[in-house]
Formats: structure tokens, sequence, C-alpha cells
């Protein structure tokens, strides 16, 4: 068996090899034009089982040759990250809407397995707490960057769906929730890294806006395993999945724990959206994911807690152990 990553070389892509590589016997074959993942992300990988082809989702003739030689696809390529989406309105729109109209063209030719890396940004800023997936969108207008990135992957959505629906194309959404984790880099607006980085080099944590806003954070092993069963389980094809860890965190409170466990002295600055970003920009106050749907089907409860993720995430950046016990 054959599985495609695109987006392989990125951060959950990464994660998701490692997985399959372990877990499983097949061949796994990356495509990745590395402009957000990195090739560093692979380079502890030494099994012959793994290809890595540099290639454009764009590219519909990269797309589909790659597909002809897979029995699953998991599709994670894609412009991520809001301060990504903010500076590159255009290729944004052009890799989330052609790149995913290419992958499941190509896919629906043999019926290939595909699963869809959606997001919580699906939601916009809806206040209908938590947000199951069948609750309405509520986003802003199209002069607002930053709500391009929830419409194409609402996009993406509807044409999963429709090729499911018309081509029987045996298609899975999991709609991601800050998925966080080791090998995520803050450089996009991530704050997780960020604020380990700021912590671990005395810098100033940077909170935007007055830090009352909450997200729920999920740790990227938790992801992979869900993502896995997902297009494992014929019942779930045709379906749309909250992926997340349900427990929200307040912005404020996460910095405060990333000072508590790297024992860092900096300070924390709270930075108006408005000056991060642009005039206009918006940002939904709390986002966190009903995810009952999931468990109804896989009976999947998250493993690792904030602490755990924290722990995980400053090990890596500082390489070095964390003793979680000495700080409670
Ligand atoms: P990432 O940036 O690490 O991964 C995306 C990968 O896609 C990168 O390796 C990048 O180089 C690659 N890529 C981008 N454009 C491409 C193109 N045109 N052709 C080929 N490859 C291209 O980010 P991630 O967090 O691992 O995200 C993976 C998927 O999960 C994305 O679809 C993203 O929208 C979705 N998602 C992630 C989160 C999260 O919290 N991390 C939340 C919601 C949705």
């Amino acid at each position: 068996m054959t599985v495609l990553i695109t987006g392989g070389g990125g951060f959950i892509g990464s994660h998701l090899v490692d997985r399959l590589l372990a877990e499983t016997e097949a061949e796994i074959l990356v495509l990745d034009n590395f402009s957000t993942g990195d090739v560093a992300n692979l380079a502890h990988v030494e099994s012959d089982r793994l290809e890595v082809r540099t290639g454009d989702v764009r590219d519909a003739e990269v797309v589909a040759e790659a597909v002809a030689e897979a029995d699953r696809i998991y599709h994670l390529a894609a412009a991520v990250g809001v301060q990504n989406v903010v500076d590159n309105p255009l290729k944004s729109l052009q890799v989330n809407l052609h790149g995913t109209e290419n992958v499941l063209e190509a896919a629906s030719e043999d019926g290939t397995p595909t699963f869809l890396a959606s997001s919580s940004e699906i939601y916009g800023k809806s206040e209908s707490l938590p947000f199951s997936e069948s609750d309405d969108r509520v986003v802003g207008p199209t002069t607002v960057t930053r709500w391009g990135y929830t419409t194409a992957k609402a996009t993406d959505e509807f044409l999963a769906l429709s090729y499911h629906d018309e081509y029987d194309l045996p298609v899975v959404i999991g709609r991601y929730f800050n998925i966080v984790g080791p090998r995520q880099t803050g450089e996009y607006g991530m704050v997780i890294p960020t604020f380990v980085e700021q912590a671990l080099s005395g810098e100033p944590l940077t909170v935007y806006g007055d830090g009352t806003q909450t997200r729920s954070f999920t740790h990227v092993t938790d992801a992979v395993t869900v993502t896995h069963q997902l297009l494992e389980t014929p019942a779930a094809h045709g379906e749309v999945f909250n992926v997340g860890a349900p427990q929200p965190t307040a912005i404020n409170d996460l910095a405060d724990r990333v000072l508590e466990l790297t024992g860092s002295e900096s300070e924390i600055v709270h930075v108006p959206f408005e000056e991060a970003y642009s005039e206009d920009f918006e940002e939904p106050d709390h986002r966190e994911p009903d995810v009952s749907k999931l468990e109804s089907l896989l009976g999947w409860a998250p493993e690792a807690d904030l602490d755990r993720i924290l722990r995980d995430v400053i090990e890596a950046q500082a390489d070095a152990p964390v003793d979680l016990e000495a700080v409670r």
C-alpha cells in the first residue's frame, strides 16, 4: 500500500509520516513544495519506505502523477497561519482552492480514499460555543483578508462533499482546532512556539489583544491518531468532524504557564491586534470544539493535556528535559 501525504514536510504531516512508518507497512510518498514546511522535519527518518518529492499542489500534472501511485491520500498541503494568509492573500487562495481541487479530481479517477485537512477557522467569529459541525458559519466581509482563508477552506469542504456525493469518492474532512507540538514554527503567527521561544530567550511574551480570548489546544500526536483512524473508518466517509481537545485556555493563562514551566523571567506585554496585523483585523474571542460526533464514532478522547503539550514543545525548543513535578 502507498500513502500520499501532501504537505508531509510540514508540522502535522511529518508527525503523520512518523506514525504511519511506525504503525503500518505502508510506503509513504510526501509531496511538498517546502514553502512553510522544512526538510529538517523529516531528516530523522531513516526508513527506505519514505519518498519525498518536491512539488506544488497547484500543478495538476504533478498531483495526478502522485495520486496515481497512491492507495490512500492525506491532503494537508495548504497555505496556513494567519500571518502568512494576511501577507500572501492571492497565493493562499490559489493553493487552498486549486490545490485541493487538483487532489480531489485526481483521487476521483480511482476512488482513492482521501482525508482533507480543514480548520476551526470554518466557524469564523461565531459565538455559539462549543462549535458543532452543523453550526452556521459567521464570517466577515471580503475586504478583510483573513476571511479569505476560512472561505477557501469552506469551499474545499464543499468540493470534497460534492466529489463524495457525485463520484462516490471516499473522503473525510477533519476540522483541526489549534494543533500544537514539537516542530511547529512560530514564524507564521502560531502562539505556543512563539511564547516558548520568547520565554527561553528572555524576550517579552507578546499577547495579542487583552489575552482573555481562549483557544483549545490539541497535541499533534492526538490529532494524528484521529486523522489516521478517520480515513480508515468507512462510516466516516462523506462526513465532517471537529478534531480538537475540548478544554479552552485563555491566552493570558497560557503565557503564565509558559513562564512557569520554562522558569523564565520574561515579562508579558499586550499588543493590540491592529498593531500586530492591520486596522481592520478581526479575531474571534473563543474557539471550542464539540467533539461528540468524533467520540461517538471512534470513542476518541485526547490523551495529552496542556502541560504535556507545553513540556514537549519546551523540551524540543530547549533541547533539554523539563521537570514538570518541580514546577507544580
Ligand atoms: P504546515 O505549514 O507545517 O504544513 C503545510 C505544508 O504544506 C507545509 O509543509 C508546506 O510546505 C506545504 N505546502 C504549502 N503550500 C504548498 C503547495 N502549494 N504545494 C505543496 N505543498 C505545499 O502547517 P500544519 O499546521 O502542519 O498544517 C497542515 C494542514 O492542517 C493544513 O491544511 C492546515 O490548513 C490544517 N490546519 C492546521 C491547524 C493547526 O493548528 N496546525 C489548524 C487548522 C487546520
